[in-house]
């Protein structure tokens, strides 16, 4: 697959942000300025300088457009969204090698409002996703009360569930007990 690392970073943070929305987790998980300011941090998301009650909103929205591109039929349809989304952002791309980390590209311009800020390095990461012939990655999580996001990075593209430990073992759990009760039926009936 041709993803780098880099891309690979901003897919995590793409799918922690997607899925702090009300429709991934039943409440808003970025309400107001405090939350975000903890996202950012958690995330280690750089060149941040203050936020306001704006950016929480801009944020919410940018989200909800990034989400599009999940469900999106058709790779043109994901391609018309993430070039939406970009645009929309105005990039810069440049090369910084600021604390520590190795050169790499950023791609939203310097200082940029946070919602600029991530739709621009999230869009990108997408628009490289699409460019590699990988949309089928970005899934949504197949247990039934679940609307979580992820990439599946796998290499034989096998996962089913956001978090295996949480939606794939209470699938599992689930199916055990239907076969048990299966099972009890046949002895006792
Ligand atoms: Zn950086
Ligand atoms: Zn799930």
């Amino acid at each position: 697959m041709l993803i780098t690392h880099d891309t690979e970073c901003a897919l995590s943070i793409l799918v922690e942000l997607l899925n702090t929305a009300p429709e991934a987790c039943g409440t808003e998980q970025l309400p107001d300025v405090p939350a975000l300011s903890a996202f950012v941090v958690r995330q280690e998301i750089s060149e941040i300088d203050s936020l306001t009650p704006a950016d929480v909103t801009a944020v919410q929205a940018v989200r909800g457009r990034l989400r599009e591109v999940f469900s999106a039929d058709s790779t043109d349809r994901a391609a018309e969204l993430v070039n939406a989304v970009v645009a929309a952002a105005g990039t810069t791309p440049r090369l910084t090698n600021h604390d520590h980390h190795g050169w790499h590209i950023h791609y939203f311009a310097p200082h940029a409002a946070i919602g600029d800020h991530l739709a621009a390095e999230l869009g990108m990461a997408l628009a490289f996703i699409v460019m590699a012939g990988e949309r089928e990655r970005l899934r949504r999580c197949e247990a039934p009360d679940c609307a979580r996001v992820f990439v599946d990075l796998s290499r034989n593209r096998s996962r089913r569930y956001c978090d295996s430990r949480t939606c794939g073992n209470r699938l599992h759990v689930a199916a055990y007990r239907a076969r048990q009760r299966s099972a009890e039926a046949v002895t006792t009936g």
